[in-house]
């Protein structure tokens, strides 16, 4: 059969390989039929041919188009990243100010010469990894003229110190290709978003990603040794190093720039061997407080689980099989170098005195059957469904889903979750039918967790963004009321921008300013995030 080559999808995760067919798509209407007790249908996926967008205003210069593209689809695929609702409106047809040219360099010489023909013509530059931002970030803003420049094409893993265990990596080598490029030497970075398919190194460094070992190195700033990046001013390369206290660290600040203030096309972080041998369990616990008690109390003893994440009873029940009456807790130990069962007997004996039942566990050495992680266990399945989601099933449902995540100290913790419930619930009950609100602890640290909120419900069709920025809205303003940060991984994009400049402190910001304007004085570097 003569299939079409994969390329990225207008309204899911990934590319139109991943995208879901009417069938899967009319099923996942039966089930949200069943879940809200009123039947909804799945309108048709929309076709490529059907999109319409305004005519790129911008001529590429001859130097420059072998590496440029304007045509529809492509202009199309990058005017949005992977908010839900960025892909709603992708799969409508909705593709407001889509970039004029997309650029895609393959060596940093042609990242130069893109970025210099940016600053000369003041047109508005957006650096885009994977495009899976999920706070628009990657969405361009209304400019009179617009270029992407996907980072794609700067792919390689360049160089292993086998020694020291890092690596200098490309910024626009996506997650499994880096584990691929790692995985002959006796390698990984370990480092697994909930992105990890289709996000980029560079991505993660620019947003401050944080990966899915929920406790240890969790941030991407964990990993990094240096950065190198372009910017309308010229390069920028820290020194490599385990360690340094010479000042401001110039790698905290290209972390989390966002690419407003350069785009980063290497960097130096940090491997590890892969593991070999894993211990694993999960326990029930009558409520979210007793659960969230000992998961304070573990992280505490600084045993480090490479796993600790705590589902409340919604979210226990919505993705990994319970029935609604118990809080979840998966936890894993790996190591290269030891088997892990003293870890796991003396978790699991804490768990038991803490009020919890351990409903399975399995210490074993690892294979690679271990990737798919479905083993019958509760745990099993909760990860398989986090793995497995795909946005593009519910669209045009009139079903609205979303997830807002943060950071709180324990001592903060309870007061601030009741304070999030009741004000987002509030905003649920209002807005949409059938709705939940659901928690997990995406990571945990010592000092506070890092809570992870998904909420849904069914609204109207052809309402769901005016509906869903209602939620987010409450959302938003209850995680700053109660002291919590406007985003623990999401990075701030244009969404978080108001939390951000709540949260932060003015002079900081005035000081910020001033790096901006040194590093981009036209200011071409994604406009509208932070600036
Ligand atoms: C289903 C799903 C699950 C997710 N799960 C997680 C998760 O578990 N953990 C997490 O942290 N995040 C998660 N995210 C959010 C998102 O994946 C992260 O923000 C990720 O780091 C973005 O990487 P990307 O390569 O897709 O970057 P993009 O979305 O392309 O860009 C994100 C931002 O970084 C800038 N940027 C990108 N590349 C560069 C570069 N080379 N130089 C300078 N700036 C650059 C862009 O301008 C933009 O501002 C999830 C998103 C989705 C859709």
């Amino acid at each position: 059969m003569n299939r079409e080559p994969a390329r990225k999808s207008l309204w899911t995760w990934g590319t139109t390989e991943n995208e879901p067919t009417d069938e899967q798509r009319r099923h996942a209407a039966a089930a949200v039929s069943a879940m809200v007790g009123s039947e909804v249908v799945a309108v048709a996926a929309p076709t490529p041919e059907s999109i319409e967008l305004p005519a790129s205003r911008v001529t590429v210069p001859e130097h420059l188009h072998d590496i440029c593209a304007t045509d529809t689809y492509t202009r199309a695929a990058h005017s949005i990243g992977g908010h839900p609702m960025e892909l709603l409106r992708g799969f409508r047809g909705d593709f407001t100010n889509p970039p004029d040219v997309v650029a895609r360099p393959r060596t940093e010489e042609d990242l130069e010469r893109v970025l210099e023909w940016c600053a000369d013509q003041g047109h508005a530059t957006i650096p885009y990894g994977g495009g899976t931002s999920v706070v628009y970030g990657v969405s361009p803003p209304d400019s009179e003229s617009i270029v992407t420049i996907v980072m794609g094409g700067l792919s390689q893993v360049l160089d292993i110190d086998e020694t020291s265990r890092a690596a200098r990596i490309q910024a626009g080598v996506s997650g499994p290709d880096l584990e691929h490029q790692l995985r002959s030497s006796g390698h990984t970075m370990r480092f697994f978003p909930q992105s990890f398919p289709w996000s980029t190194l560079g991505g993660w460094i620019a947003t401050r990603a944080a990966g899915h070992y929920a406790t240890g190195p969790t941030h991407i700033d964990d990993f990094v040794e240096s950065t190198r990046m372009l910017t309308p001013e010229g390069w920028m390369e820290s020194r490599r190093l385990p360690g340094s206290g010479a000042g401001p660290s110039p790698d905290r600040l290209v972390l989390g720039s966002e690419g407003t203030l350069g785009l980063i096309t290497e960097a130096w972080v940090r491997i590890q061997k892969r593991p070999v041998f894993r211990a694993k369990a999960s326990a029930e616990f009558p409520t979210m407080e007793t659960a969230a008690e000992a998961v304070r109390q573990i992280v505490q003893t600084k045993l480090w689980p490479s796993n600790l994440r705590l589902l409340d009873p919604v979210e226990s029940q919505k993705s990994a099989g319970g029935d609604g009456s118990h809080a979840l807790l998966i936890l894993a130990f790996e190591s290269a170098d030891f088997s892990q069962h003293a870890n796991l007997l003396e978790v699991t004996e804490m768990v038991e005195r803490l009020g919890g039942s351990i409903t399975s566990g399995s210490m074993r050495v690892i294979d690679e059957s271990d990737a798919v992680g479905d083993d019958g266990s509760a745990a099993g399945a909760w990860r398989k469904s986090f793995t497995g989601v795909n946005a593009g099933l519910i669209h045009g449902l009139g079903f609205i889903t979303d997830t807002f995540e943060t950071a709180i100290t324990w001592d903060n913790w309870p007061a601030f979750d009741a304070h999030v419930r009741a004000e987002v619930g509030r905003a649920l009950e209002s807005t949409l039918t059938a709705s939940w609100l659901s928690c997990r602890f995406a990571f945990v640290y010592p000092d506070g967790p890092a809570p992870y909120y998904t909420f849904g419900g069914l609204g109207t069709t052809g309402g769901e963004q005016a509906q869903w920025r209602i939620i987010k809205d409450a959302a938003n303003r209850a995680v700053i009321e109660a002291g919590g940060t406007i985003t623990h991984h999401h990075g701030v994009g244009r969404l978080h921008r108001e939390g951000w400049e709540a949260q932060s402190p003015a002079l900081f910001r005035a000081g910020l300013t001033a790096v901006k304007d040194r590093l981009d004085p036209t200011g071409i570097l994604n406009p509208g995030v932070f600036f």
